[in-house]
């Protein structure tokens, strides 16, 4: 099994997490849109990290 790609909003479950879109995500890599992330005042609901802006994939 792969691991799973995460391009779907934990919260509201849109999928606009572009793999080098704009995106939230915190330490344990839950990922969320930014404006979930904004309402949520960038704190992870899961595990209560702070989420930050993911980095962009940096193309090979
Ligand atoms: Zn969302
Ligand atoms: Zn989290």
């Amino acid at each position: 099994m792969a691991l799973e790609m995460r391009d779907r909003c934990e919260r509201c479950g849109a999928a606009a997490l572009a793999p080098d879109g704009p995106a939230r995500i915190c330490s344990y890599e839950c990922s969320f849109c930014v404006p979930c992330a904004d309402a949520m005042s960038d704190v992870c609901p899961n595990c209560g990290g702070e989420l930050v802006a993911r980095p962009r994939r940096v193309a090979g």
